[in-house]
């Protein structure tokens, strides 16, 4: 896919590759997609995303997990946790996921995304089709009682500025493809779900096309 962005410097060509997205489908026997958990801190984001990998892995196919805490670590380590920097965060990782898409992989991306006008800007950059918003609902002080880094505690001893559900809105999507309650759902149940989503956007058709 040519992608040219007006604001790359001028002397920057895109390349344009012979193996395409289609071509990497091919080989890999399924579509590519980016499932987006979006969620409380604690709500099961990266539990279940690493419990469906581990699924779909299994079955053969080429998966890859962001999680928010280990892109902090590298690609946006330079980042904080205000509203510009979670939305620029959310641009690299959306850029990265599309990088992912053309590369054929099924990308689950382990986000709190609170914002929902950067939830579309992600839409936007990865393409509405190539894109199932998965939203991992549960309670609040359920997220508390679980907090499984310390980190709902620390938010609440002032510790931590910012912190979503506490210090921080989150903005729970309007009409996500997918909503998973965790207070009420078994993790397996959960899994069940979302694998049920995936499914029909990553097989081929009867006739074995890979174009989507
Ligand atoms: P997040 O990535 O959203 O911050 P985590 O996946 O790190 O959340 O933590 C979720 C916690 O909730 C884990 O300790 C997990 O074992 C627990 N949990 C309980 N029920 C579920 C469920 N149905 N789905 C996912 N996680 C669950």
């Amino acid at each position: 896919m040519e992608r040219r962005n007006d604001a790359a410097p001028a002397n920057v060509v895109w390349h344009a590759a012979s193996v395409t997205r289609e071509r990497r489908e091919r080989l890999n026997g399924h579509h590519a997609i980016v499932v987006w958990f979006t969620g409380l801190s604690g709500a099961g984001k990266s539990t279940i995303a690493h419990a469906v990998e581990e699924a779909l892995h299994r079955e053969g196919r080429r998966t890859f997990v962001f999680d928010g805490d280990n892109v902090r670590h590298g690609l946006c380590a330079d980042l904080g946790f205000s509203a510009d920097d979670r939305r620029e965060n959310l641009r690299r990782v959306g850029e990265m996921s599309r990088l992912f898409i053309e590369a054929g992989v099924i990308a689950l991306t382990a986000f709190i995304s609170p914002y929902r006008d950067d939830r579309e800007r992600v839409r936007a950059i990865v393409g509405a089709d190539n894109l199932r918003e998965v939203y991992v609902k549960c309670p609040l002080d359920v997220c508390e009682s679980r907090d499984v880094k310390g980190m709902y505690r620390r938010a609440r001893a002032g510790e931590i500025r910012e912190f979503t559900g506490i210090s921080s809105p989150y903005e729970p999507p309007e009409a996500p493809d997918l909503e998973v309650d965790t207070s009420v759902l078994s993790l397996a149940e959960c899994v069940e779900r979302v694998l049920q989503l995936i499914e029909p956007a990553i097989a081929f058709g009867p006739a074995g096309e890979a174009s989507t």
